[in-house]
């Protein structure tokens, strides 16, 4: 695929972060960004572990507020609340991507994230649609504007959509070509959970990489391998969920049984999912041990 090289190295989206304390007292006494120093740490480490596409780290917000404290109609509480019709009010993760794309330089390609708008409606309380299909596909044409700029700052647009392992709508295309709609860049859907049930269907989305958990859910290859299916897959094959780093070793012979499942060249590689819940120093390892393995197995096959 135009602009990613199979066997790449990338992350899901969220790292570890808390501003550290001394930029919490600059925003005090300044007004300047916390979360400035938090997006640096997290781009810094992915390109020194040797990632070859990284996010910003996601350090701002979680995935829900972040994008739904942005948008008009939603009122926010502990879970937000969609009070009137959901409008694109002005850019969310644009200006952070820009400041990303400007700290990476030509050192790594740049992931832009956009939580999906099923995940999105199921997050929110809805007093205004009365259908979770109508506020989702409103949260689609909102954020495809969010999904058009991105796409002339970053390399590759990922959509997440973890809430589809739980229930898969039956208008799931039209979400997904709703959101990517007009976007000029490779696209990724991320799917974590269990997806064996509904592969079948995620086979059938617009998108170029479909991006899973295999390593909580080796099983899942199982499926992949009796599915016939036209994207590259985003092989998660580092736990998200376990605060120790795995060995080289044991992320090799993961690696080995994606590439026996799809071959290599539809391969990309990351973590299960997002790494905000480890330790920095347990997720820094985790993503230097993914490159040593990557390079390790590609070593073997050659
Ligand atoms: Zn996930």
């Amino acid at each position: 695929m135009k602009g990613i090289a199979p066997m790449s190295t990338t992350v899901v989206g969220s790292f570890p972060a808390s501003p550290p304390v001394n930029s919490l007292l600059r925003y005090c006494r300044e007004g300047a960004d916390p979360f400035g120093e938090s997006m640096r740490d997290a781009i810094e480490v992915q390109i020194s572990a040797g990632i070859d596409i990284v996010s910003d780290g996601q350090t701002r917000n979680d995935m829900v507020k972040l994008f739904a404290s942005k948008l008009g109609g939603i009122r926010m509480r502990g879970r937000p609340v969609i009070i009137g019709e959901i409008e694109y009010k002005s850019q969310i993760t644009v200006p952070d991507q820009i400041e990303a794309r400007k700290m990476i330089g030509a050192r790594a390609k740049l992931k832009g994230i956009i939580t999906g708008p099923f995940t999105l409606a199921k997050s929110c309380e809805d007093r205004h649609y009365g259908s979770t299909e109508k506020s989702a596909m409103a949260f689609a044409e909102a954020l495809n504007r969010e999904a058009r700029a991105l796409s002339e700052i970053v390399d590759l647009l990922q959509v997440d959509e973890p809430f589809f392992s739980v229930e898969y709508p039956g208008y799931s295309h039209d979400l997904v070509s709703a959101m990517f709609s007009g976007v000029s860049v490779p696209k990724a859907l991320h799917v974590c959970g269990d997806v064996a049930r509904i592969f079948p269907g995620l086979a059938e989305l617009p998108v170029d990489i479909l991006d899973h958990e295999f390593a909580a859910h080796p099983e899942l290859l199982d499926t992949v391998s009796e599915t016939d299916f036209p994207q590259m897959l985003g092989f998660g094959c580092i736990r998200s969920d376990v605060n120790q780093a795995e060995s080289v070793a044991e992320i090799s012979e993961r690696i080995k049984k994606g590439i026996a499942c799809v071959g290599e060249k539809r391969l990309v590689l990351d973590p299960d999912c997002g790494l905000r819940h480890l330790s920095r120093e347990v997720a820094k390892a985790k993503l230097e041990n993914l490159v040593k393995a990557r390079n390790a197995v590609m070593e073997d096959e050659s």
